[in-house]
């Protein structure tokens, strides 16, 4: 079987394990179950998923110049506290960041490999925590827009780290900790604009990931430098499929590549 497209990151389902699909124009791959079979990732072509043209890209599925200009791409998405459509202040497109900003957000902590900090839209749970490879997390506040979840993430920062060690997510050197407790340590470093919101009653959400043997070392396949790639998939974790010699494919980190996918054996 060949598959051909554009990557876009694979959407998931919470259940008793993440369940994986990477979704073409009018097609989908249940990619649990390719899981225990050979297959192989052919590197074409680039496409912007904003101007559909063949553009070398820069992130986010983005060329240099789509990134540069449409709203979706404005600094307040990486950096939340740099929101500004509460004061009704432009960044790009006050309409656009209006919809995006100003709707509940969820500062919480998930444990990928650290216990780390993080902002996503209330939607966006707990799609976000498993795209960040997280076996558990829990929230600590809900606020109503983007730039109090920011302030907050910003305060927690010098308590706790704000990045996830993908090397030690996809070989699995994790703990299990008591997140409820983590939480309740953080609750004092709360900014007072965002005390009222603190959530204390919410449980940890526990998150297993199909991966049927961890790697002992993890190496990442860059498809730009190495465009063709073939390998026995044993398990994904995060944006990532893992394969048994050790290769580990970002497919959030290729958004925009077009590519031929193809079931070996
Ligand atoms: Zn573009």
């Amino acid at each position: 079987m060949i598959y051909s497209g554009v990557l876009t990151k694979m959407r998931t389902e919470l259940s008793d394990t993440v369940q994986y699909y990477l979704v073409w124009k009018d097609d989908f791959i249940h990619m649990n179950q390719l899981i225990g079979k050979k297959i192989s990732i052919n590197f074409l072509k680039y496409e912007c998923l904003n101007c559909g043209l063949q553009k070398k890209i820069f992130r986010q599925g983005l060329c240099y110049d789509c990134f540069s200009s449409i709203p979706q791409a404005g600094e307040w998405v990486i950096s939340p506290e740099k929101s500004k459509a509460h004061l009704d202040e432009e960044d790009r497109d006050l309409e656009y960041e209006k919809r995006s900003q100003l709707q509940p957000h969820i500062v919480y902590l998930a444990n990928s490999s650290d216990v780390k900090v993080g902002v996503t839209r209330k939607t966006q749970v707990p799609t976000r925590w498993i795209d960040q490879g997280a076996h558990e997390a829990i929230e600590i506040v809900e606020v109503p827009n983007r730039y109090l979840a920011g302030i907050t993430e910003v305060a927690l920062k010098n308590h706790v780290a704000d990045k996830t060690n993908w090397r030690k997510m996809l070989t699995n050197d994790v703990l299990d900790l008591d997140l409820h407790a983590e939480r309740d340590k953080l609750k004092q470093f709360i900014p007072d604009e965002a005390r009222d919101y603190y959530l204390a009653s919410n449980k940890e959400t526990e998150i297993k990931f199909p991966v049927e043997k961890y790697p002992e070392k993890v190496k990442t396949l860059n498809l730009s430098k190495s465009p063709f790639y073939e390998g026995l998939l044993r398990g994904i974790k995060g944006q990532y499929l893992i394969f048994d010699d050790g290769t580990a494919f970002n497919v959030r980190g290729h958004e925009g590549h077009v590519v031929e996918i193809k079931v070996v054996l």
